[in-house]
């Protein structure tokens, strides 16, 4: 303790300080964790509510570092948008999923889902260089891929993001739209897309069985891609309540914690190797 009461540190805000303290630590440490390969993906999978099968899995990224422990993608995503390193991750998310659920065709046909930021759009050729290489090194049909996207990609999108959405629909890769309904929400986007599923953000499942308004949006949501031809998952089930009223409402597939958390790639195809139809 220094004798001045009046020392130095009391001209720095204390959690300023802090957060650009770990806002730097953790990018030196994200850069070190990809060149020491270890950044995983883990894998949650997807149902279809009506037959209670394994339908897909989406690939969630894990840093557990050996310095500063488990980082969430809710911290490090947005962090690697701003340094550019999403970049070189979507490539290892790309290249680990698409060998993985390769691999695990045999076992069981199912999709992998795999996100993607909008600020992976602003090179949309080398996107899609990479989504070409982790198909063609990996064997995985185009139609195996499914690529989940948010509403902001659309609110301000290129006429490459178009081009290459397009492009990749031709080859069969699926498109979803992610976190529906939380982001700049425009109904036309539906149409001047080519969606084939939407995905209905957790925060509308929370509490759902008080919440009266919220059900009756998630109905009208489901009713509404119906009518369009879209196919809608429920993201964060989490209670058998959940999984009733969306069976109820007809929703296509399910994903929470109610079914399984991400799981590392091992315990996710003892799961597959379970659950396989003999
Ligand atoms: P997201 O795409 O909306 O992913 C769903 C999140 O909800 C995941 O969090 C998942 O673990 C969590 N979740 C699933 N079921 C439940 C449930 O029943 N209850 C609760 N409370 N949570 C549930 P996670 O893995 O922490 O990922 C957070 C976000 O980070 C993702 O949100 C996605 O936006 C981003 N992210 C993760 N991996 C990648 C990646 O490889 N690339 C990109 N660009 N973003 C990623
Ligand atoms: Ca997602
Ligand atoms: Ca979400
Ligand atoms: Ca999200």
């Amino acid at each position: 303790v220094k004798q001045d009461g009046r020392n130095a540190y009391l001209f720095y805000d204390d959690s300023m300080l802090t957060d650009t303290q770990r806002a730097l630590d953790l990018d030196g440490r994200l850069r070190q964790a990809i060149s020491n390969n270890i950044i995983e993906i883990h894998y949650q999978p997807i149902f279809d509510l009506e037959t209670n099968q394994i339908v897909a899995a989406e690939a969630l990224m894990r840093w557990n570092d050996d310095k500063l422990g488990f980082i969430s993608p809710e911290e490090f995503i947005p962090l690697a948008e701003k340094n550019g390193l999403i970049h070189k991750l979507g490539e290892i998310a790309i290249t680990q999923a698409c060998h993985q659920a390769a691999r695990w065709q045999s076992i069981m046909p199912i999709k992998i889902s795999i996100n993607f930021s909008s600020v992976q759009f602003r090179y949309c050729e080398k996107l899609l260089a990479q989504i070409q290489q982790g198909l063609e090194s990996s064997g995985l049909p185009a139609n195996r891929l499914d690529i989940e996207v948010t509403e902001s990609l659309l609110f301000n999108h290129t006429q490459d993001v178009i081009t290459l959405l397009n492009n990749l629909r031709k080859q069969g890769v699926e498109l979803t739209i992610d976190d529906f309904g939380t982001g700049y929400s425009a109904l036309s986007y539906l149409q001047k897309f080519p969606f084939d599923k939407l995905k209905i953000d957790r925060s509308f499942l929370i509490d759902i069985d008080q919440n009266e308004p919220n059900r009756e949006l998630v109905g009208a949501i489901i009713a509404m891609a119906k009518a369009l031809n879209i196919h809608v998952v429920a993201e964060g089930v989490e209670t058998r309540w959940h999984t009733d009223f969306l069976l109820e409402k007809e929703c296509d597939y399910g994903q929470g914690y109610y079914f399984s958390k991400p799981l590392p790639a091992d315990l996710f195809e003892q799961l597959l190797s379970k659950a396989r139809v003999p």
